[in-house]
């Protein structure tokens, strides 16, 4: 296994980080909880650009959960077609609109369990919506957290789950939310999966991909 980052490393490396990206935040645009919600489950496998296109024109007429809940299923797969995986994406926008609601008052709800219970909701968009609107610390580890952070020695670790696990440990609790944003940020702009942009990266004299360890 390849050296870990110490605690102080890890530290030290997001404050570089921060200075790079000052302006790290979440990119699905959204004016509330619900809408944050609906564009995270369309953002599975799909560029939040494009997520943000689609939602630009739907949030227009639809995006209260009664829009969602009661709308015809074809309607509502045409409507969200453009983020791939559409059939099962309108599946769960209608059925998690349902169980707000239906069990919470129509309010999305603020925990990262309660998050859980609704349909087609994972840990990851749980603690999306559940950091960025209720200030929830979180991580979540989605295909830029768990390469960047994998890649530059934070953890060494296989899967997504053990990813989450370990940035816990390896970071400050105050600093889950920020470092989530960064490692995306990180990833979007420089520490692509194909063709990191080593050279120019700020982060590359303490990044173990980048020393060969
Ligand atoms: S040095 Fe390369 S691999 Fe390491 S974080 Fe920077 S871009 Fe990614």
């Amino acid at each position: 296994m390849s050296k870990l980052l110490t605690h102080d490393e890890a530290d030290y490396c997001l404050d570089i980080l921060e200075e790079t990206y000052p302006d790290a935040k979440c990119e699905l645009e959204h004016r509330n909880p619900f809408e944050l919600l609906i564009a995270t489950i369309l953002s599975a496998q799909c560029t939040d650009v494009r997520v943000n296109k689609v939602t630009n024109e739907m949030f227009k007429e639809y995006n209260m959960p009664e829009d969602f809940a009661n709308m015809d299923i074809h309607k509502l797969e045409n409507l969200v077609r453009e983020c791939g995986l559409y059939r099962n994406k309108a599946k769960n926008i209608k059925a998690a609109s349902n169980v707000i609601i239906e069990e919470f008052n129509g309010e999305v709800p603020k925990t990262i369990d309660e998050l859980m219970t609704l349909p087609g909701v994972g840990k990851k968009t749980a603690n999306v919506v559940a950091s960025t609107c209720f200030g929830v610390p979180a991580i979540a580890v989605d295909t830029h957290v768990f390469r960047v952070s994998n890649r530059i020695g934070f953890v060494s670790e296989k899967t997504v789950e053990k990813t989450e696990v370990a940035l816990q440990n390896k970071i400050d609790r105050d600093r889950w939310t920020k470092a989530h944003h960064l490692f995306i940020f990180h990833g979007r702009y420089c520490c692509s999966a194909r063709s990191p942009q080593c050279e120019k990266c700020s982060i590359n004299h303490i990044c173990n991909y980048y020393s060969g360890e």
